[in-house]
């Protein structure tokens, strides 16, 4: 009895210790992501770890990825809304400079408070950070030629001494149309730019009514009159993202994501460190997001337009097939395209569907005539049973919607150049019981098999989306 007790006590630590081993094994591997920099000057982005699987966009050099694992010299990066696979040896490892705020910092073997401590290093000491792991910090530490993990919240951008030296800082924003920003605090003194409304600026210091302020967006300091400062910003501050953004902690992609907001979200401006926007939701979230992915609200050219889209079939409803696409799924993946654009361009958007389900058809006119939308399109592609080819829009009412309908009609054949086989008339439900300015559009034959090819891939979806927000564009301009 003792002898077997022992010996399963025995078993029973060994597999404990093997688990441990295993988990530690794994993090020390891949666990962690850190950002790389595209070296070529195109670089595949594909869908999975090969040269055999499909092309899935493509990078351009300098650009910055963030890479989530390895397999056999590829990269697995953040791609899109998900994931996508690059050859390893065309990135190249970007680092930043970090400086530790905590007076002792202990650096550890993996990212947990129970992993081994390696070192300690003291307050302003600087580190190479190369990536992370949920609020780990994998750093390499110049001074003692260790690399390691630390809290992430024990490192700053800025090393300590600089943000002591300059306590009394703060960000404030133009109210004035155009500010003049002087080389000295007088009116007679040279302009050095010029800076418009909204413009946030970190105050540094007073000289009577006069402020140095330093403005990130031009990487100038300078002197305003400080009559043309608040310190709220107002709504002519407010941003419009152009992409799917991440809204992360800090000015920096090592920061976390607090959450993705969608393409077209207005936010409030409220500061702005080098590239990055520092920014308030509705709700009142803070948060930062990159500077080149937003735009100003003044530059939307769809502001204040709601658009339907209606990917057409779905669920059960497969609609026309061909030899190797379902109209169904290409509907839906040209409408999210569609969409996508017209958020950038600061329209609402509304879907009938925007997953593979199955609405009816009156259930889809209920959504259009409830909507109160400037227009509503269904998307098709075509089937027939001889031999047919190009693109199509049908239209129901001449007066409502022929004018939609033509427009459209001459963007996608520009866009796309497939056949031109004109506007229609057309007494489909869909576009008859539909109140609002309505336009089904048909955009290639899934029974043509050179042409199925064509319009199975994501450039003709892409054109054939671009076409259709064209035509939007100059409908409702
Ligand atoms: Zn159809």
């Amino acid at each position: 009895m003792k002898t077997v007790s022992f010996v399963s006590r025995v078993i029973c630590i060994l597999v404990i210790f093997t688990l441990f081993v295993s988990i530690d094994g794994n993090r020390a591997e891949a666990a962690y992501t850190y950002q790389e920099k595209v070296n070529v000057d195109i670089l595949n982005v594909r869908a999975n770890a090969g040269t055999g699987y499909a092309i899935i966009g493509k990078l351009k050099k300098d650009q910055v990825v963030t890479v989530h694992a390895n397999r056999q010299g590829w990269s697995k990066i953040a791609f899109g809304q998900g994931y996508g696979w690059v050859s390893s040896q065309y990135l190249t490892n970007v680092t930043r400079t970090g400086y530790v705020n905590a007076t002792t910092l202990n650096v550890r073997s993996a990212p947990s408070t129970t992993a081994r401590i390696l070192t300690q290093v003291g307050t302003g000491t600087a580190v190479t950070v190369q990536g992370k792991d949920g609020s780990w910090m994998r750093v390499y530490i110049p001074s003692k030629r260790i690399t390691g993990w630390v809290h992430g919240d024990y490192i700053s951008n800025k090393a300590a001494t600089s943000t002591a030296s300059q306590p009394s800082t703060w960000t404030g924003y133009v109210t004035a149309t155009t500010l003049n920003v002087r080389s000295a605090p007088s009116t007679t003194a040279r302009i050095l730019t010029q800076i418009g409304s909204g413009t946030a600026v970190t105050v540094q210091g007073k000289d009577g009514s006069w402020m140095k302020v330093y403005i990130p967006s031009k990487k100038v300091t300078g002197w305003v009159h400080s009559d043309y400062i608040s310190d709220k910003s107002s709504a002519s501050a407010q941003v419009v993202l152009l992409h799917n953004t991440n809204l992360r902690r800090g000015p920096g992609t090592s920061y976390g994501i607090i959450s993705v907001e969608p393409a077209g979200t207005s936010l409030t401006k409220i500061g702005q460190s080098n590239d990055w926007i520092q920014v308030r939701r509705k709700d009142g979230v803070t948060g930062w997001v990159a500077g080149w992915l937003v735009g100003s609200a003044q530059s939307s050219p769809l502001k204040g337009k709601t658009v339907v889209l209606d990917p057409g079939h779905g669920g059960i409803d497969g609609g026309a097939s061909g030899r190797l696409y379902v109209e169904k799924r290409l509907n839906l993946s040209t409408a999210l395209k569609l969409g996508s654009l017209l958020q950038q361009a600061g329209a609402k958007v509304i879907y009938t569907r925007s997953s593979d389900i199955y609405v009816s058809l009156n259930q889809r006119v209920a959504i259009s005539n409830q909507s109160n939308a400037d227009a509503f399109i269904s998307i098709h592609y075509n089937s027939c049973t001889g031999v047919c080819s190009g693109i199509e829009t049908f239209y129901y009412s001449m007066s409502k919607d022929s004018v939609l309908a033509r427009s459209i009609q001459n963007n996608l054949i520009k866009s796309t150049q497939l056949r031109d086989r004109g506007t229609k008339y057309g007494a489909y439900r869909i576009i008859r019981n539909n109140q609002r300015p309505a336009a089904l559009v048909e955009l290639g034959f899934l029974t043509n098999p050179t042409e199925e090819r064509l319009i199975g891939s994501i450039s003709h979806q892409k054109k054939a989306a671009q076409g259709i927000y064209n035509g939007l564009v100059e409908y409702l301009k």
